[in-house]
Formats: structure tokens, C-alpha cells, sequence
């Protein structure tokens, strides 16, 4: 099926586990500053990959098996709780 053939609001169903491991292309890697997180969601809403969730204290949680590395969460954080560092 062609996207265009898709009904507007159908919703699509999505199995994670059939999903490439995006991960794997990543060379630098976003870290969470916890204590400086303020949990506005920033990052979560602009995640290319939808691999940010939040942890118990709702600071943000970066799923490593799919970020690939794009940087786009550290540029949109208001706090820059988010340090881009070389993937090691
Ligand atoms: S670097 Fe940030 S925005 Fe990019 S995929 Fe990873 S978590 Fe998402
Ligand atoms: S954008 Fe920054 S402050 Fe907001 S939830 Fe993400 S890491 Fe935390």
C-alpha cells in the first residue's frame, strides 16, 4: 500500500521489535543531566527516533537501541541538559 492510498486517520500499527535498531548508526551520543532536567518534554516532542521517554522522577530517559545520534534533543533543550559526546 502507497502512503497516498492510507484513509486520513487511519492509524498505522507499529511493532518495535520489527523496527531497525537505529542505534546502530549512531558515532555521537546524547547523555541526560538528571539533576538539571526539568522534565518539559522538549526533547521527547522533537525526537526524530520516538526514543525518549521519561523515568520515575520524569527526567528524560534516552533509549539507546534507538537514538542514532542526531543531536536534535541537546539543541532543543531549554535547560542544555543534554551533552552530545563522542559514542565510546
Ligand atoms: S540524539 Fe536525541 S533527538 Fe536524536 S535520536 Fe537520539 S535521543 Fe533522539
Ligand atoms: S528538553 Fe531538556 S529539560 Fe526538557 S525534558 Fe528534555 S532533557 Fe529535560
Amino acid at each position: 500500500m502507497a502512503w497516498k492510498e492510507i484513509e486520513e486517520g487511519a492509524i498505522i500499527k507499529h511493532d518495535i521489535k520489527k523496527s531497525p535498531k537505529t542505534g546502530d548508526w549512531r558515532y555521537m551520543k546524547p547523555v541526560v543531566d538528571k539533576k538539571t532536567c526539568i522534565g518539559c518534554g522538549q526533547c521527547f516532542s522533537y525526537c526524530p527516533e520516538a526514543c525518549i521517554d521519561f523515568d520515575g522522577e520524569r527526567k528524560a530517559d534516552i533509549d539507546y537501541d534507538f537514538c542514532k545520534g542526531c543531536g536534535v534533543c541537546a539543541t532543543v533543550c531549554p535547560q542544555h541538559a543534554i551533552k552530545m559526546g563522542k559514542n565510546i
